[in-house]
């Protein structure tokens, strides 16, 4: 077999399968959230950067701005030139400039007040809570600026205000020294949210809030309006203030709960929605494939159980000759297993030795493809690979592949053992019924011989008697006249037995060329037994010089005998006033067409003839008309000589009776004629 059988060890069981299909797509799933969280993360990552870009801009501003500004009140100092009016003016235009100052003092180096000036931007921020009470922070700055040497933060306070609202302020102290000596103080109260409103960059607030913190994280002040999002993004950083450090925080909203937040993630996400797609298609790909294979596996088995179920036996060959594929009833066949047929060059195995030239002729006639083998199959014989042969009937048929090219021939073989030792008991059956009807025959005779024989032996016995008496008178020379006539008379009554003797011995039933003179002689003596018996007139015509026929003469003779007892019996039946039975020869053919030449045979009666009923039925074995008939003389007789390959027909005689005629093979030119008997 080629053809393997669906190879279970490719194949992966089911449950393996959808396993694996399940797992590819856990991990793809899972690949593409880890993915899609990752470019999420990233970009995470980077709005944090950017607000710790952000806020360390802004710390950085914010400590510039505070150093500037300390520049500035120390300066005061110095361009007053310690006149209070001067002080006083100068103070007010600084504190237009700068919003974040509140108020500037000017103190001695007790800490008393000795002038200040106000923001002109806000009322008054101490008139809700008066200065002195708190005063502490205020001195803690300063005695901290003094041990420094500089400027000094105090801690940041809350400073209720007359409108209801508040505000968180811090203190700057500026020790003033003069030749080293300590002159005076110099105290100014920052806003913080003034201080986040003036010196971080427009830019820095416009989408972010900025706050300063305590390090508890409580909030102090803010400034900046973010639009706010679910997710939130903070920097801290210290702005370490000499005296006073406080916390500054940056936050940022992202606005909407960001599937996408930017275009990686986008563009991962896309991605992996196409990767799914293609999975998902593969999957389908992948079913229609399975299906497919299923429906392939099944017309495979269905194939194979078919082929396995045959009994014809099946040979593909290629061009070339070479054995491409066998089915199991080819192997049982010739006794070779597939595996020593296949690929097996020309001669094949199972060819007879002594004939394979002969079909190797056959197949370089084949394979060169100048003509078709028979459409009905031709006739070989093949050898067993235990040496015995036996006969195959094979049919051929190209093999056209998809392109329509022919890649070989396909052969059917039909085992024709069974069927020729079938036929040969058919035979060997029909020839025992010949046999038993034969038998039959001449018991039916046996009256017709004691009559026939009665004659000679009762003339025997009168010579005898004669003869003796003879013998008594003492006269001899009647004696040896009397003695030859009992010679013929017993000659007579042989030859009467040996013609009975003849027709039922059985003889080789080879096929012989037989002349029809020769045929018609050999029933003569028991037609006549029987016509004498009837007062049958009977007359043979056979023209000189007929083709002999090819026959077996003693299943044809039997065929003549039946005819003519048939006849005599019709007529004497009937009671014919004057029978007469006529057996003719004569030939037919050959037509103008070139076809084989033939001989009729006939047998003609002036009987009552065949009433229509009795035609029907004529031939159907065991029917007859007679008491004592057997009914199978014609259905043998149409047998025997279809056998020859002739035709068994019947007509009406006119002006009465019936014709039977056969037809027999008139024999081609070179075998050797038998005359006679
Ligand atoms: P059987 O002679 O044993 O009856 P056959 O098969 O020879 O069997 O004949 C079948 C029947 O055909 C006969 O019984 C007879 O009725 C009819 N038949 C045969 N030959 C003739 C004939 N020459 N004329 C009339 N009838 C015939």
């Amino acid at each position: 077999m080629t053809v393997p059988a669906p190879a279970t060890g490719l194949r992966m069981p089911a449950a393996t399968r959808w396993t694996l299909w399940g797992l590819l797509l856990a991990l793809v799933a899972a690949l593409l959230v880890t993915l899609v969280w990752l470019a999420g993360r990233y970009e995470a990552s980077q709005v944090q950067s950017q607000l710790e870009r952000d806020i360390a801009v802004a710390a950085s501003d914010i400590r510039a701005g505070l150093a500037r500004n300390a520049q500035t009140l120390q300066a005061l100092q110095v361009t007053s030139h310690g006149n209070q009016e001067r002080w006083q003016s100068e103070a007010g235009s600084v504190l237009r400039e700068r919003r974040e100052i509140l108020r500037i003092e000017w103190r001695d180096p007790d800490l008393r007040l000795l002038v200040m000036s106000e923001s002109p931007y806000r009322p008054p921020v101490f008139s809700r809570i008066g200065r002195p009470e708190i005063q502490a922070d205020v001195q803690l700055a300063c005695a901290q600026a003094q041990r420094q040497g500089g400027a000094a933060y105090s801690p940041s306070y809350y400073l209720p205000q007359l409108d209801g609202l508040g505000l968180e302020v811090k203190d700057l102290c500026l020790p003033q020294m003069t030749a080293g000596r300590l002159t005076g103080h110099l105290v100014a109260t920052y806003a913080l949210q003034e201080i986040l409103a003036a010196m971080v960059g427009p830019a820095l607030t416009r989408s972010q809030e900025v706050s300063f913190n305590e390090p508890d994280g409580t909030r102090l002040a803010l400034h900046g309006m973010a639009q706010r999002g679910l997710r939130t993004f903070t920097a801290q950083q210290l702005l370490d203030l000499p005296g006073n450090a406080v916390l500054l925080r940056m936050d940022s909203w992202r606005a909407a709960p960001d599937l996408f937040p930017n275009v990686l993630t986008a563009l991962v996400t896309a991605m992996s929605i196409t990767l799914v797609a293609v999975l998902a298609l593969l999957v389908k790909d992948m079913r229609r494939r399975l299906r497919v294979e299923q429906d392939l596996a099944d017309a495979l088995a269905f194939r194979k159980a078919m082929e396995d179920s045959l009994v014809t036996g099946l040979r593909a060959r290629d061009l070339q000759g070479r054995i491409t594929y066998v089915n199991p009833a080819f192997c049982a066949m010739v006794g070779f297993s597939p595996e020593e047929l296949l690929g097996h060059p020309l001669p094949a195995p199972y060819w007879p030795p002594e004939l394979t030239s002969e079909y190797q002729k056959r197949q370089d006639v084949r394979l060169a493809g100048q003509h078709l083998p028979p459409r009905e199959g031709q006739e070989s014989v093949f050898m067993r690979k235990d040496g015995s042969r036996f006969p195959v009937l094979i049919i051929e048929a190209p093999l056209i592949n998809a392109h329509g090219a022919q890649t070989g021939w396909m052969s059917a073989f039909l085992d024709m053992s069974e069927q020729r030792r079938i036929e040969e008991l058919s035979r060997a059956s029909q020839d025992r019924l010949q046999a038993t009807a034969r038998l039959a025959t001449v018991g039916e005779m046996a009256s017709l011989l004691s009559h026939e024989l009665n004659q000679p032996l009762a003339a025997i016995a009168s010579y005898a008697t004669g003869s003796l008496n003879l013998l008594r008178g003492g006269a001899a020379d009647g004696i040896e006249t009397a003695l030859q006539r009992i010679a013929q008379q017993a000659e007579r009554a042989g030859k009467v037995i040996k013609s009975v003797h003849d027709f039922v011995r059985r003889r080789d039933q080879a096929r012989e060329a037989v002349a029809p003179q020769a045929l018609l002689d050999a029933v003569m003596p028991l037609v006549n037994l029987q016509a004498r018996k009837l007062g049958v007139a009977v007359v043979t015509r056979v023209p000189a010089g007929l083709l002999p026929v090819v026959c077996d003469r003693t299943m044809v003779e039997q065929v003549l005998l039946n005819l003519a007892r048939n006849a005599m019996q019709a007529m004497q039946e009937a009671r014919v006033a004057r029978p007469s039975l006529t057996l003719q020869a004569r030939r037919i053919g050959p037509d103008e067409h070139g076809g084989k030449a033939w001989l009729e045979f006939a047998v003609i009666d002036v009987g009552p003839g065949i009433p229509p009923d009795v035609q029907q039925q004529l031939f159907t074995p065991f029917f007859t008309t007679k008491a004592e008939g057997m009914g199978l003389g014609l259905s043998l007789c149409r047998t025997v000589v279809e056998q020859h390959g002739g035709f068994l027909s019947f007509e009406p005689n006119t002006p009465q009776g019936t014709i039977f005629r056969f037809t027999l093979p008139a024999q081609p030119a070179d075998l050797p004629t038998l005359d006679s008997p």
